[in-house]
């Protein structure tokens, strides 16, 4: 059993702040591992809301890519429903340093309470249960944030966290299934704006050519374009199976795997 379900596919911080769509990162199930990547506002009762109920205290692990709220707003509660309420310790935090120096984000108190705290640096290699995945180089975005290349059996999916659009990143990531956070419809000219765009897209898509691309983690601007809409319009420009992540997607990885979806 492979999947990965959104629990949540807000980005940035008006479509979290007004719930345009949740919040709260994916749920990634490998086997008989749990991992919660990037637990953002919500996660907790999305994840007791979802059909079937998805039960915290069955992680293995939480993710953080980045500090930012909208990846770890519920990473403190996540924490205590994983070890329920501290009573039994188990499960690796993974996340980096910065969330737990300057202006941390998991609160001290609680970190006594998981097995393993795995502070993630760049191009580096961890594991978890039947999950094996290691980070890319460091991105470009305000707080140390990274990218994960997870395998799956002999399979990868890859994972772009928030970024702005950097040279090699499209040399970075190479799985079959690849979900990428885009907050932008327009090219970025903004300096200060460290999020992809569409066109970012295009060029991250054009040379990885995965087997099925995924995109989430919208901002205002893709929100008021319809995901869906871009999703298809990408997928003929492409020739590449794109799709939409919505709020509770499942995606059955082992199925885009054996080509039953996601081949064109
Ligand atoms: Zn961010």
């Amino acid at each position: 059993m492979a999947f990965a379900k959104f629990i949540g596919t807000a980005g940035a911080r008006f479509v979290v702040m007004k719930q345009l769509r949740s919040s709260g990162g994916i749920w990634l199930s490998v086997g008989k591992t749990n991992l919660y990547i990037d637990p953002g506002p919500g996660a907790l009762v999305r994840c007791l809301n979802s059909k079937p109920k998805l039960d915290p205290s069955t992680l293995d692990g939480i993710l953080l890519t980045h500090k930012h709220l909208d990846h770890s707003g519920d990473v403190n509660v996540m924490i205590e429903a994983m070890t329920d309420g501290g009573f039994k310790k188990r499960g690796v935090l993974f996340a980096p340093g910065d969330a737990f120096e300057e202006d941390p984000v998991v609160l001290k108190y609680l970190r006594g309470y998981v097995d393993k705290i795995e502070v993630l640096k760049e191009n580096s290699e961890y594991q978890i249960g039947d999950i094996q995945f290691s980070t890319a180089s460091r991105h470009r975005h305000r707080v140390e944030t990274y990218g994960l290349n997870l395998k799956v059996g002999p399979h990868a999916i890859s994972l772009i966290s928030d970024t702005k659009f950097f040279f090699e990143l499209p040399d970075l990531y190479r799985g079959e299934v690849f979900i990428i956070h885009v907050v932008r419809l327009k090219p970025v000219v903004e300096d200060w704006i460290d999020h992809l765009s569409i066109e970012d897209v295009k060029t991250l898509l054009r040379k990885a050519k995965p087997r099925l691309a995924v995109l989430t983690h919208f901002g205002m601007t893709v929100i008021q374009a319809k995901p869906w809409v871009i999703a298809s319009e990408l997928e003929k420009e492409l020739g590449l199976k794109v799709i939409a992540a919505s709020d509770g997607m499942k995606l059955d990885l082992e199925e885009v795997f054996d080509g039953k979806s996601g081949d064109e």
